[in-house]
């Protein structure tokens, strides 16, 4: 978390906004540091976009206030705020080529011809579309799309790229590769960037940072190291990752499903339970563990040598659950 005033490029304190009865945003305090990969991460309907909106100048907040640099920008249009927004559905103008959808926040600007062309083409060249500014959007891809988007944004240099679930609608495997970029541009241009999803794989892939909505209010702020080996909240343990929460001795602790080592029942050792669900993943297998002591632990393992045939042979089985006591970590605070 910065410290000095000067590192942080976003501040939001104490933002609420309602839409009648809906408190979207309940109370909101944040800071994004300069420079930094930020990810809003909830499911739907916590207050994500809102928050984003609130930032841009979409929506002003009922209460609070929104700092950019240090300067209270709550009651600025967007256009005088220095950000960009990229969303979902790319928003490109359909009519104009690539080109001109990539100079249009140059020229509404005043940039002289010369300098825009320079800039537009040096932005397309950074999302790898060099060659396609004569193209119209109808005749590009969907991620290709969206990589204009993204250039279109980024020309503008604004102090920090607003990002709205930008790859939610592109099928998977197109996602994973845009994720990587994404990461690698924003590290190339040491912009600021404040990413809104609700896959917490994409968050924990891309961020430096995750903070994680749930019903208009952060539960948690952390690395994706931290928020996965230390939730603060049974939500974050279930939102990240698979929740795996035990009840031991008036004490809840959470732990990851592949810190659990599974073992035959005549081991003698570790937890007794029974298998109820087993699913094959391809490199490991996920086994689902009622134990005798009450609860349900899920447990991650690599299928070094086993097969699937002998995973099909699990389920009902009793078997024994191991882990290092090292491995469970409390859930200290609830909240609703
Ligand atoms: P998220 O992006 O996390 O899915 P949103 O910020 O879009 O969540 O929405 C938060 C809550 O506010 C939801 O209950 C949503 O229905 C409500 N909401 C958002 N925008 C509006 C609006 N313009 N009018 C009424 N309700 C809204
Ligand atoms: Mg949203």
């Amino acid at each position: 978390m910065p410290s000095a005033a000067a590192d942080i490029d976003i501040r939001i304190v104490g933002v609420r906004k309602r839409y009648g009865d809906v408190a979207a945003v309940d109370g909101v305090d944040l800071d994004v540091a300069r420079g930094e990969f930020f990810t809003m991460l909830g499911p739907s309907g916590s207050g994500k976009t809102t928050t984003l909106r609130m930032i841009a100048g979409f929506e002003r907040p009922d209460e609070g206030r929104i700092e950019l640099g240090g300067t209270d920008v709550s009651r600025r249009p967007p256009f005088d705020r220095p950000v960009n927004t990229v969303f979902q559905d790319y928003a490109l103008f359909p009519h104009m080529t690539v080109q001109q959808n990539v100079e249009y926040g140059l020229r509404v600007r005043k940039v002289a011809k010369s300098e825009r062309r320079a800039k537009a083409s040096e932005a397309l060249a950074r999302v790898r579309l060099e060659g396609y500014g004569a193209r119209k959007p109808g005749q590009l891809s969907g991620g290709q799309r969206q990589r204009v988007a993204l250039a279109r944004a980024i020309v503008n240099t604004p102090r920090a790229l607003l990002l709205d679930e930008p790859l939610g609608a592109l099928d998977l495997k197109l996602r994973q590769e845009l994720q990587i970029e994404l990461k690698q541009l924003q590290q190339e241009l040491g912009m600021t960037f404040v990413y809104v999803t609700h896959d917490q794989e994409e968050a924990l892939t891309m961020s430096d940072r995750i903070a994680v909505f749930n019903n208009g209010r952060i539960e948690q702020v952390g690395s994706p190291a931290e928020m996965y080996e230390h939730p603060a909240t049974t939500f974050v343990a279930g939102f990240i990752g698979t929740s795996n929460i035990l009840e031991r001795g008036g004490r809840t602790f959470t732990v990851r499903p592949e810190k659990i080592r599974l073992l035959p029942f005549e081991a003698g050792e570790g937890e007794p339970g029974t298998v109820h669900a087993t699913a094959y993943l391809g490199p490991s297998t996920k086994f689902v563990v009622t134990l005798d002591e009450g609860g349900e632990l899920t447990v991650v393992q690599q299928n070094l040598e086993t097969r699937s045939e002998d995973i099909d042979r699990m389920e009902g089985r009793r078997v024994r659950l191991q882990w290092r006591p090292d491995v469970e970590f409390a859930i200290e605070e609830e909240r609703t």
